[in-house]
């Protein structure tokens, strides 16, 4: 196993059931407790788990929501414990069975790490960096590693997995052994996210994150997320030139959302850290679906695979949703494994894919191909963002699909289709104060 993150640790997990040892190598010296670290840089900014996500954590890890909660992290509803601004209004906030959690990166990294270590047939080696792979001429048998002390030796194993996350290095190690790169799609984003800290005083309010999603309209937004710790995560987003927040006036900035509580909070809160910027980095995914010729003995998983604008917060339950995959394809045998599991993590990222690059691609500034699926999935998803604040029933569909519960198909059920038409459609702007008065004279 290449990479200890999220992806590297639960695919870990799954593969102790099929494997007698699984040794995860990270170039990364690992923190013993929750602390932020070089190799995952976005840790630093909000990050929440989606209900997909939560579900596979406490499938692998029996338990661990429960401790993560004692330690202070939060469970909730994500739609009823959610402030949700898709459009231009919050969702209607009913219980919908979403179940997520608000929790910091490191936190949750460091407690899904803890219970990896505790499982037996598992070593985890960081300090390594993975270089390249071995090959026999037709299946991958190992992994070249170099150790932060010197030297580079090389690895036995039966499958090697890359979850080495988004700069990982796997189409040019496929290359150098003679394999075509996977076909890729990348889109910048053209983002930028400005996050910081802020005091949280448990139960002052009634919702445990504040979501404002960009859109077509509206080319930025914000999150506030209640994290262990006592603590707002808020991350301030924009999107095109000229949209980049500013890192010293979130309040002024959270006054142009069209919902006032991020600034309500913003007004009162007091910051715990300094902002941090980031601006970032494109989108990719990487078609290994479609490769005529594949190796055996090597997958990729995670960001290796995909890694896309995080703006409905969902890489880590891909990971998640991937994971799970891995099992079951290893559950039908290593016979054509990567294959197997490639046509399956396809299926599972092509939603996320879709919702967050569509909705890139839906501001004019973003570079991309915009086929005829994209231009009549945008219309559609501009119509359901509309509808998503005047309707709880399209809010919690989508909702649903965007925490990969539900496949996309039910976002086109004929009665969800009626009211996104009736509730989506395009209201006239209200009209200016002067040509009101002009009206009233
Ligand atoms: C700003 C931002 C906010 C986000 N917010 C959310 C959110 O709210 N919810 C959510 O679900 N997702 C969010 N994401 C996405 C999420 O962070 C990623 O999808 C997730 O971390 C992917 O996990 P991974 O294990 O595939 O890769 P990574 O987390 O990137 O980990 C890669 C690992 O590989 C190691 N590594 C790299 N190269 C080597 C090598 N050569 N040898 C050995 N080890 C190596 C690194 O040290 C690291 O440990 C966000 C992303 C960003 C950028």
């Amino acid at each position: 196993m290449l990479g200890a993150s999220m992806a590297g640790l639960l695919a870990a997990r799954v593969l102790s059931e099929s494997f007698a040892n699984v040794t995860i190598f990270d170039r990364d010296t690992l923190p013993a407790g929750a602390a932020n670290r070089k190799g995952v840089p976005q840790g630093e900014h909000s990050h929440g788990l989606l209900a997909r996500g939560r579900q596979v954590l406490e499938e692998l890890f029996p338990g661990i929501v429960a401790e993560l909660t004692a330690a202070g992290a939060i469970p909730l509803d994500l739609m009823r414990d959610c402030v949700w601004v898709t459009g231009d209004r919050p969702m209607p906030r009913v219980a919908s069975g979403l179940a997520g959690l608000c929790v910091s990166r490191p936190t949750l990294e460091a407690a899904v790490r803890r219970h990896v270590l505790a499982c037996p047939d598992i070593v985890v080696l960081d300090g390594h960096e993975a270089t390249g792979l071995l090959f026999d001429g037709v299946r991958v048998t190992g992994a070249k590693v170099r150790p932060v002390a010197g030297g580079e030796h090389d690895v036995a194993a039966d499958l090697v997995v890359d979850a080495t996350g988004r700069g990982n290095r796997g189409p040019t190690w496929l290359a150098a052994l003679g394999f075509d790169r996977p076909a890729e799609e990348r889109v910048d984003p053209l983002t930028v996210y400005v996050s910081r800290d802020y005091r949280r005083v448990p139960g002052a309010q009634d919702y445990a994150a504040i979501i404002n999603s960009p859109n077509a309209g509206r080319p930025f937004g914000a999150v506030a997320i209640a994290a262990d710790g006592d603590r707002w995560m808020v991350t301030l987003l924009g999107v095109g030139a000229g949209q980049a927040p500013p890192t010293d006036a979130f309040a002024d900035f959270a006054a142009k959302l069209p919902d006032p509580r991020l600034r309500e909070l913003l007004s009162t809160a007091e910051p715990l850290g300094p902002p941090l910027r980031m601006r970032l980095p494109a989108s990719v995914r990487r078609r290994y679906e479609r490769m005529s010729r594949l190796p055996d003995g090597l997958v990729s998983i995670g960001d290796a695979v995909c890694a896309f604008n995080p703006a409905y917060g969902q890489g880590m339950t891909v990971a998640a949703a991937e994971a799970i995959e891995l099992r079951d394809a290893l559950r039908a045998g290593r016979e054509g494994l990567p294959r197997r599991f490639y046509a399956r993590a396809a299926k599972v990222v092509d939603v996320p894919w879709d919702i967050a690059v569509g909705a890139d691609l839906a501001n004019p500034e973003i570079q991309g191909e915009r086929t005829g699926k994209t231009r009549f999935l945008n219309a559609y998803v501009a119509r359901i963002q509309t509808a998503s604040g005047r309707s709880a029933a399209v809010g919690r569909r989508f909702l649903e699909v965007a925490n990969l519960m539900q496949a996309p198909p039910a976002l086109f059920a004929p009665s969800i289709v009626a009211r996104v038409l009736w509730f989506g459609r395009r209201r006239p702007a209200p009209a200016p104060a002067a040509r009101r008065e002009t009206v009233a004279v």
